[in-house]
């Protein structure tokens, strides 16, 4: 029985460098590659960091059903193949999104089941000097990532389990670990472990 991991987080809360410090921790998750509507930024690659598409694309892909969960984010649009994790998650592998809160509500909603995680900046203000220093961002951009950061924050209560981004290598750990006690859990020992527990019966 695999796992479905949500990680969710204020953007500049430096969950892009969690979710990569984990995929090196921990090998064996698959992490979806979302569709987007945004233009990519510098360094990003096509099919790598996102499947950049169109608007068009996206809505016949919205109405054909494609996606999971979908949002819009400032403006732009996202959203999670179903047919990637479903056929992941029956080929047995554990999958990891990382995906805005309305996202994970709805993940949530299809998937009781899976483990969502809410990674919190230690503070606002440093929160808003990482979204300063990374220089993606115009004033005006800056102060509604800020404003959406305490939206998201109150909002924190529905995640499962919540990290606080003081350390990357400390916040990978946690992660990690919570991701390590999830797969320990009993209904899916029951399983996984069966021939196992069958030997005693
Ligand atoms: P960015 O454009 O900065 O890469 O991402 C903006 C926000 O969209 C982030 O919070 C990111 O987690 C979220 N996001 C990325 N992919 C998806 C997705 O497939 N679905 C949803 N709901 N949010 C996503």
């Amino acid at each position: 029985m695999s796992c479905l991991f949500v990680i969710s987080a204020p953007s500049g809360a430096g969950k892009t460098s969690v979710v990569h410090g984990l995929l090196q921790t921990d090998v064996t998750v698959s992490l979806s590659i979302s569709y987007t509507t945004r233009l990519p930024r510098e360094n990003e690659v096509n099919g790598r960091d996102y499947v950049f598409v169109d608007q068009t694309l996206f809505r016949e892909m919205l109405a054909d059903g494609e996606f999971l969960e979908s949002a819009e984010v400032y403006g732009n649009f996202y959203g999670t193949s179903r047919r990637w994790i479903e056929e992941t998650m029956a080929a047995g592998q554990d999958v990891l999104l990382e995906i805005d809160c309305q996202g994970a509500q709805q993940v949530r909603q299809l998937y009781p089941q899976s483990t969502s995680i809410f990674i919190l900046p230690p503070s606002l203000e440093i929160l808003e000097r990482r979204l300063r220093q990374r220089g993606l961002d115009e004033n005006r951009i800056i102060e509604r990532r800020l404003s959406a950061a305490r939206d998201e924050v109150g909002h924190l209560n529905k995640f499962d389990y919540v990290v606080v981004n003081h350390k990357l290598d400390q916040a990978v750990q946690e992660v990690a670990c919570i991701m390590r006690a999830e797969r320990l859990k009993t209904m899916r020992q029951l399983i996984s472990q069966r021939k196992l527990i069958a030997q005693f019966a």
